[in-house]
């Protein structure tokens, strides 16, 4: 149930890596956006449920509001820290 695989790729460059954990994913992420001003994208591949939410990110499902816009995965740092 904790088998995820996100893969991590920037826009601007070949820097691309793989991660098991979303934090991991983000740290990665984070790092090279404020390292270099690259814009990244990731993709989160659920093993356990094959590509759902990859297939989602595409808009597989035919609704609107699944287009890429509200996607999580284009969003690579969801405010999480509201404490
Ligand atoms: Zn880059």
């Amino acid at each position: 149930m904790d088998k995820t695989r996100v893969t991590v790729r920037c826009r601007d460059c070949s820097f691309e890596t793989v991660h098991e954990r979303l934090r991991d994913a983000r740290t990665a992420v984070d790092d090279h956006e404020s390292s270099t001003g690259h814009g990244v994208d990731w993709t989160i591949e659920s093993l356990d449920s094959g590509v759902s939410q990859a297939g989602a990110d595409a808009g597989v499902c035919g609704r609107p509001d699944c287009a890429n816009e509200d996607s999580p995965l284009v969003d690579p740092a969801p405010p999480e820290t509201e404490s």
